[in-house]
């Protein structure tokens, strides 16, 4: 396959999971593909090395920092914003610091690496962020910081789809359901749980999720946008 041969591809957290699969997949079709991670150097490391990519140190928690990767990657025509992360816990006890954090990197990276990118990009190109299907549905208490940050996603599409429309930019959200990751992962005891809310009854893959994001970045999908795009075994029917 080579259906992205010589684009440019930014992936915000890429290092594992359902980054990782992003990242090979873009570097398979034939792509320049830089990522980010924080947390996670071996890993960021290994992907690296054994897809051609390059891995790059951006803490999507660090607004400025975010913006500055984006504007230095040159003009992109692909944009996926992937990192995100969850919290658990009774929200009367939650630290808000931590609410912050999560609200930095769930919604405002997405917004400012979004803007940032189309800045610099030709006409014509894509931004995808990953959402969930918390975004449109949350099941079980103890997530609503989490919910939040994925239905604003959900708002700041639709908006910028508005504002990007007329260069033939298109800003689109993917919306996983639960998916065999480190953050997620099938063996794990929410399993049977999440499984009671699906028609298909098994974790989706990482590499599910990269076929969805590649379709977006591809040329089928040029007069798709502002839309959300759930993968999820039917968790939100
Ligand atoms: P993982 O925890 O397995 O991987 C998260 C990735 O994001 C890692 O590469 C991590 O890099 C990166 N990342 C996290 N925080 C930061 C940060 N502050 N700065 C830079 N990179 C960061 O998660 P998943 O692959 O499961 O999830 C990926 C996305 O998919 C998230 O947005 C998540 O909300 C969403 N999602 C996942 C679902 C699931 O069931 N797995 C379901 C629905 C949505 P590093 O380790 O180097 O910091």
């Amino acid at each position: 396959m080579a259906g992205f041969q010589g684009k440019s591809v930014l992936v915000l957290g890429g290092s594992r999971g359902i980054g990782a699969a992003i990242v090979r997949r873009f570097a398979d079709e034939g792509a320049k593909v830089v990522f980010t991670f924080a947390g996670s150097p071996d890993a960021a490391e290994r992907v690296a090395a054994e897809t051609g990519s390059i891995a790059v140190r951006t803490d999507s928690a660090d607004r400025d920092a975010v913006i500055a990767r984006v504007r230095d990657s040159g003009p992109l025509d692909v944009l996926v914003v992937n990192a995100g992360f969850a919290l658990f816990g009774d929200a009367l006890e939650q630290d808000p610091d931590e609410i912050d954090r999560l609200f930095r990197v769930n919604i405002h990276a997405p917004y400012h690496a979004s803007v940032e990118a189309a800045r610099h990009m030709p006409d014509g190109g894509r931004i995808i962020v990953i959402g969930s299907v918390n975004g449109d549905r949350m099941p079980v208490p103890g997530m609503a910081s989490y919910a939040l940050s994925k239905s604003a996603l959900q708002g700041m599409a639709r908006g910028l789809a508005r504002d990007f429309g007329p260069r033939g930019i298109t800003i689109n959200v993917v919306q996983p359901g639960p998916i065999d990751t480190d953050a997620n992962p099938e063996d794990g005891p929410m399993r049977d749980l999440m499984h009671g809310f699906m028609a298909i009854k098994r974790h989706g893959r990482p590499e599910e999720v990269a076929g969805m994001v590649a379709w977006l970045a591809g040329p089928e999908a040029g007069f798709v946008t502002g839309a959300m795009h759930t993968i999820d075994g039917a968790f939100g029917a």
